[in-house]
């Protein structure tokens, strides 16, 4: 049974509220990662259409910005109403086209449709500040303005909450956009134009143009003088080529970036909660989140204890199809994925760790790579550096509390870490000397609409989510003035 109508789902270019092919006719083929088959195509849009693409968002600009911030907030909460209604449609798109499974797709689908809901009661929210100068010879007045067209680049990891988290602060601030989905899943970005025009968001306000050359087309629009604003989430490798680009017209620009999350348990943790905390911080979306505990360091006191239920929940994870109503745990995003998680594993065995479930990839046609834990973990293994984005667990034991703090910190990211420990104080501590934009304090899900979410060091620049979202979309206006 599926609830997604494929006769009906756009698979065009939406642009200025009109769905188009491409002029080139060319298109992309989308594959289900559970079976790596072609599920269906979409138009594959070249630099012609992204320039159409501003100039529908540059068209639509005025009215928009224009239109009150209560219209706003009702269009979102619409959108939202409406997101919520077909939480099952989208959850079954997502699971199809990213593979991950429904019991993932539903919670994405719930968290994405939370950013519309947030920021329509955040569009009502905007307060500037009157001050008297300290010389008081006048007042210092300061407003804020939309920043104008805003060109969002979106990973496939959550393709809908990346598109929500940037779509719904950028329309509540009164911004026009254009997105570009990632290729894997053009069809969730699609999906959510329909539900927007259908929710009441005027033509040219949010426009869709999926590519198989971002290279190009994104730079395009980052050289366009009417674009002021690129929010980009995806690979730290891609965000520094996009930040380049953008420097030659001093482009405002919000970065999320990649991570390298620790994950500390330390002696006098509750056992349960942090095993609870390592299952969610490393199995949402099957080990593909930015927010992913890559590496875990516990102490020697609990670590037996820890490795032995973390290999138990981790072997019993059913691993299956993305639209299995039993999958756990769905494949990959595509076959480099399995072949980087293998070769990581490979890496770290070599240099002596030792695999206490999975660590082989099935012989399937999807890309499927298995729950894993590997324990004893060098420092020099290749799976502590880099992002692992797939169900591996590497675990690192540690006797020193200091030690484990400088290990944590030698990385060139810093998005999240997190910290299980039956002492607060201790978990504060911690938690302020972690170089990271966000901490997990025996919690192991940090995610949320409400609050800022975002990196430190090279893991990007800027906030999503809570009030600071929706700044990031507008401008200070300061106004001298005396009367
Ligand atoms: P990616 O390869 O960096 O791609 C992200 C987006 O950029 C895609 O839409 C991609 O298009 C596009 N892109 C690629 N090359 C480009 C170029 N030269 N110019 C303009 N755009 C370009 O990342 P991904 O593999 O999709 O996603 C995984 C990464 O995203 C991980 O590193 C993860 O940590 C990060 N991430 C970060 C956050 C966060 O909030 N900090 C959240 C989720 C994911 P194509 O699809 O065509 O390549
Ligand atoms: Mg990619």
């Amino acid at each position: 049974m599926t609830l997604v109508d494929w006769g009906k789902l756009p698979t065009d270019l939406f642009i200025g509220g009109v769905w188009r092919p491409a002029a080139s006719g060319r298109r992309i083929d989308v594959v289900d990662p559970s079976t790596a088959t072609v599920i269906t195509s979409v138009a594959d849009a070249g630099v012609e259409e992204a320039v159409a693409a501003v100039d529908a968002a540059s068209a639509a600009a005025a009215a928009w910005a224009g239109t009150s911030p209560r219209q706003r907030a009702e269009t979102l909460r619409r959108a939202f109403d409406l997101m919520t209604e077909r939480r099952e449609e989208l959850a079954q798109l997502m699971s199809t086209e990213n593979g991950k499974s429904l019991v993932d797709s539903r919670a994405e689908a719930s968290y994405a449709a939370e950013f519309f809901r947030w920021y329509a009661e955040e569009a009502v929210r905007v307060r500037g500040e009157i001050a008297e100068a300290p010389a008081g010879t006048n007042s210092i007045l300061v407003t804020y303005q939309p920043i104008g067209v805003a060109v969002l680049v979106t990973p496939w990891n959550f393709p809908a909450a990346m598109a929500t988290r940037k779509i719904g602060p950028a329309l509540a601030a009164g911004c026009t956009v254009v997105l570009k989905p990632a290729t894997e899943t053009p069809l969730t970005a699609l999906a959510l134009a329909d539900l927007l025009t259908e929710a009441g968001v005027p033509a040219g306000v949010v426009n869709v143009v999926a590519t198989s050359t971002p290279g190009p087309v994104v730079g395009a629009m980052l050289s366009d003088e009417r674009v002021r604003m690129l929010s980009f989430t995806g690979s730290t490798e891609v965000g520094r080529v996009l930040l380049r680009q953008a420097s030659d017209r001093v482009l405002k620009t919000a970065m999320e970036l990649g991570g390298n999350a620790p994950f500390l348990v330390f002696d006098d943790a509750d056992l349960e909660a942090a095993l609870d905390g390592a299952m969610v911080a490393k199995m949402r979306n099957g080990g593909q989140a930015c927010t992913a505990a890559n590496r875990f360091y516990v102490q020697a006191g609990i670590h037996d204890a820890f490795v032995r239920g973390l290999t138990e929940r981790m072997g019993r994870i059913v691993l299956g199809a993305g639209t299995d109503p039993d999958t756990q745990c769905g494949p990959l995003v595509n076959r480099a994925s399995v072949e980087k998680a293998d070769h990581l594993v490979r890496d770290a065995v070599a240099r002596g760790a030792s695999v206490t479930t999975g660590g082989e990839p099935p012989e399937e046609d999807g890309f499927f790579y298995p729950p894993t834990v590997l324990v004893d973990v060098p420092a020099d293994a290749e799976i502590l550096r880099e992002e692992v984005f797939a169900p591996v667990a590497p675990v690192v034991r540690f006797e020193d509390p200091e030690e484990v703090l400088a290990a944590a910190n030698d990385t060139i990211h810093g998005l999240v870490s997190y910290v299980f420990t039956g002492d607060v104080a201790r978990g504060m501590r911690v938690a302020g000397r972690l170089e990271s934009g966000m901490v997990g304090l025996n919690r192991g899900l940090v995610s949320d609409p409400a609050a800022p979410f975002g990196g430190v060091k090279q893991s990007g620049l800027g906030r999503e989510g809570g009030h600071e979202g929706l700044l990031e979309f507008m401008e200070a206006k300061y106004v001298a003035t005396s009367w």
